[in-house]
């Protein structure tokens, strides 16, 4: 784990270089930076995507663009993740980059007012010793402020799409295929007889749905070593909060849950998306916002015994989040909270967890390893 920090930390001083520059140009032409960002041809799925977000709400997302001092002497790169809170109310978390594990920069406040929202917080940068306060406005598509204090400069941001480049991505020959958005032949409710065990949950536009309340799935057949390929995504409950927010997960063996969760924006521990449910938290939080489309790639290997029964080795699971590798060969040292249970050194279903959220599931497919 360490080592895959240090990466991260590598990669983020890389970026800060390159991106200072194009954060400066975008600065100076800053209503095309979208474009410039995403290529002047958005693709369909980032369309799609875009347009159901903002039917949730317009303001929450990603936005990308820049700062610079009033006196021009400094500029860099800004990016802010925007959290819907309900009720008029707003979070936004500023930061030099996406997808890392260094503290925000900031952290505002927002309240909607007409078709805008404007923001307010007070920001006191360690390393440079620097106390700021910072009021901006998200109007007409634009993320936009100005800082005061031991330094005095504004920046600017526009709306970005980040979707997994693992979206879509089909089953390979000799792969088992849990569900291609027609049925639920391969899935049924657990200790339910059979008959009784037909899936409750709802088939909507080629995903499934949790129904809240029918209970948990699982797969009928069982597993040992797979790697398995799942897209999900959180429904938009902005008045919720922590694990109320969006929540379900998915089991490996039916006994370890990499967790479901909409923790947009937020830290990234080990109960929030991303995680091994109390075991591990993400190297990084790469959790999408609600009713955006994102995917885990998870290879798990099973527990391994010797002949009289005894463990040899914990189960391991590599997780890679929308692309982004954040755990690498993570042990589990038991089954995780709400599992199936059974022997330990038995194969298991993949299980998908009704935690009481509508969180939806489409293109999930494993190979036998
Ligand atoms: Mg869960």
């Amino acid at each position: 784990m360490s080592t895959e920090t240090e990466k991260n930390d590598k990669s983020y001083n890389f970026m800060i270089n390159g991106w200072r520059i194009i954060a400066f140009v975008s600065f100076l032409i800053f209503p095309s930076f979208l474009s410039l960002c995403a290529g002047s041809q958005p693709s369909e799925a980032v369309i799609e995507a875009k347009k159901t977000m903002e039917r949730a709400d317009p303001f929450m997302g990603d936005w990308q663009g820049g700062w610079e001092l009033d006196n021009q002497a400094d500029s860099g790169s800004l990016v802010s993740q925007v959290i819907a809170l309900g009720k008029g109310q707003y979070r936004a978390v500023l930061s030099n980059e996406f997808d890392t594990r260094r503290e925000p920069i900031a952290l505002l406040n927002g309240r909607r007012d007409g078709e805008s929202v404007k923001f307010e917080g007070k920001t006191f940068l360690s390393d440079q010793g620097l106390e700021l306060e910072i009021q901006a406005v998200i109007k007409e598509d634009e993320f936009s402020g100005k800082f005061k204090g031991d330094e005095f400069g504004s920046f600017g941001m526009s709306k970005v799409i980040r979707l997994s480049p693992k979206l879509g991505a089909r089953p390979p020959e000799g792969a088992v295929v849990l569900f291609n958005g027609k049925n639920f032949n391969e899935w049924k409710h657990p200790n339910k007889k059979e008959g009784e065990d037909k899936v409750k949950w709802e088939l909507v536009d080629g995903a499934m749905r949790v129904k809240p309340g029918t209970g948990s799935i699982i797969t009928k057949k069982q597993f040992g070593d797979v790697k398995l390929h799942i897209e999900f995504r959180t429904p938009f409950m902005p008045d919720k909060r922590s694990q109320g927010r969006g929540n379900s997960g998915v089991y490996l063996q039916g006994r370890y849950e990499v967790q479901i969760l909409d923790s947009y924006g937020l830290e990234g521990l080990d109960n929030e998306c991303g995680g091994i449910y109390k075991v591990d938290r993400p190297q990084v939080n790469m959790c999408a916002p609600p009713t955006q489309w994102q995917n885990y790639d998870i290879t798990f290997r099973a527990p391994r015994f010797d002949s009289a029964g005894k463990i040899i080795s914990n189960p391991t699971l590599t997780v890679f989040h929308n692309g982004v590798k954040v755990h690498n060969k993570t042990e589990a040292r038991g089954p995780t909270t709400a599992s199936l249970g059974g022997k330990v050194s038995e194969p298991g279903p993949i299980y998908l967890q009704d935690h009481g959220n509508p969180v939806e599931f489409r293109n999930i497919w494993l190979v036998e390893l």
